[in-house]
């Protein structure tokens, strides 16, 4: 499958060049050239199917024939064999046609498992094949660093290097980067904001001799890779509901747009599915666009959800790919308008084929907590925060259509967030078995000034060592 730019100016590739190219020439996100196509039939078979049997029919379809099968097989069982759960991500009943995917059950407790654990598998194996090292730089505001150290630790063939904000995330956050005892993994404190270490990371990846020097590579949420394998879980939960003879509608929680988006790739490929609610904390510029079409930045708040505190939701660009008619001058002209001014406004016929199956909600803190809480009394079931803004938002959108079966993603488990869960709802959740131990083990991290000589010159003494570590394996 060959995938292309957003903005039409850089050359198509294959599904293993998007593994490494992060951001495409132009400036674009890549997609894939044509959407491939499940039958009606193809996707009723899959209810007697293991979500990783799922998983094989539903990537095989987006990649192609360009992995070995073996390769693919191999990567999703590594992938999904952390998972908690029998079911990988099963779905729970809140409520009369209100469902909860629980997407939490992988290592760090939030569904960018699920996505970077295939990922890391799919990265290997292909730097295997080619003989290649990379080293991987990231920014996080948690949850993607500590997914990106579980699923990388021990990897052959990448170094990885998460930067967060020293002082600013949460201590399981925090413990589940620094407790690690792979070598091949780092987790660097900068003395500054999340925003001063993407700032980093960008300034990293625009240093063009530093970057060809250590094969720099991002893992950040605009890689294809990771929305496949997202693509998966609609399939099993729809499917588990009576798809495809009878739709479903979910509710995200988003920030980046990734999850969702990975939603409509389902329902491109034919998945029926009726609507997508959109949920957003208090940095509603998603809902907002969709309700008056007009992007625009206003400032991020910080919430009790902070994977969502996000002002630029850098997936939605491949929404309005896909809205434009695949018009990449469209999405040009979008995107500098959102550089030059700070926003754009989406055409009439646009903005008309995004609401046709989009709809917006902002879920405010105090109805995040409400929500929090009141599932707790009725239900005896804790949401973890971010949840708490998807359920909140798919309840009221029930009320629009209540017939439909309504799916709400559930993208942390409660005991990731302990102090916020506590504070709605008196209840201080459990950290799973497999983490008991998190709390106690040796941290290992390296505290830096926000100096990008500083971060590069770290980066280069341990990439350096572990470089020439890995050299006479190589021959
Ligand atoms: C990353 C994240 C989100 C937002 O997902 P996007 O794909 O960026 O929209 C929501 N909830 C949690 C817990 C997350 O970690």
């Amino acid at each position: 499958m060959l995938h292309v730019s957003t903005r039409g100016a850089a050359p198509a590739i294959n599904f293993t060049d998007t593994l490494l190219a992060g951001l495409a020439r132009d400036g674009g996100l890549y997609v894939p050239q044509t959407w491939p196509s499940l039958s009606k039939a193809r996707i009723a078979e899959f209810s007697g199917l293991s979500y990783a049997r799922t998983a094989e029919a539903v990537i095989g379809a987006l990649i192609g024939d360009e992995l070995p099968q073996r390769t693919l097989t191999r990567a999703i069982e590594t992938a999904y064999a952390a998972f908690r759960h029998p079911a990988i991500c099963p779905l729970t009943q809140l409520g009369d046609n209100l469902f909860v995917l629980e997407l939490f059950h992988g290592p760090t407790l939030a569904f960018k498992d699920v996505a970077m654990r295939l990922l890391a598998g799919l990265m290997d194996a292909t730097l295997e094949a080619e003989g290649r090292h990379v080293t991987i730089v990231g920014a996080t505001s948690g949850d993607t660093g500590s997914a990106a150290i579980d699923a990388f630790a021990g990897s052959r063939r990448a170094d990885v290097f998460i930067l967060y904000p020293h002082r600013r995330i949460s201590e399981v956050q925090r413990r589940q980067m620094t407790t690690s005892t792979a070598p091949n993994v780092h987790a660097i404190a900068v003395e500054g904001t999340f925003d001063d270490c993407q700032a980093l990371v960008k300034g990293m990846f625009n240093h063009h001799d530093f970057r060809d020097r250590l094969s720099l590579a991002g893992v950040n949420s605009i890689n294809w890779a990771r929305i496949v394998a997202q693509v998966v879980y609609y399939f099993t939960s729809a499917v588990a509901l009576g798809a495809p003879h009878r739709p479903v509608s979910f509710t995200v929680p988003t920030g980046n747009f990734g999850n969702v988006f990975a939603g409509l790739v389902a329902k491109r490929m034919g998945l029926p599915i009726s609507r997508f609610v959109v949920a957003t904390n208090d940095n509603d510029i998603l809902a907002r666009a969709l309700a008056d079409g007009r992007y625009e930045k206003a400032g991020v708040v910080a919430t009790a959800s902070p994977s969502m505190d996000i002002e630029v939701s850098s997936n939605f660009e491949r929404l309005l790919f896909e809205a434009h008619g695949r018009d990449p001058a469209a999405v040009r002209a979008a995107m500098d308008s959102l550089a030059q001014s700070g926003g754009f406004s989406i055409p009439a016929p646009s903005l008309g084929s995004i609401r046709a199956e989009f709809d917006g909600y902002r879920t405010t803190a105090g109805e995040a907590v409400a929500t929090m809480r009141k599932t707790w009394e009725r239900a005896r079931y804790l949401l973890d925060p971010h949840t708490a803004v998807a359920v909140n938002a798919a309840e009221r959108a029930q009320e629009r259509d209540p017939r439909t079966p309504m799916i709400a993603l559930a993208t942390a488990h409660p005991a990731k967030f302990p102090d916020a869960v506590h504070a709605a709802t008196g209840i201080r959740p459990e950290l799973p078995s497999h983490l008991a131990e998190l709390m106690t083990r040796k941290e290992r991290v390296i505290v830096l000034r926000n100096d990008r000589q500083a971060v590069e010159d770290c980066i280069e003494r341990e990439a350096r060592a572990r470089t020439s570590l890995a050299a006479p394996a190589q021959g």
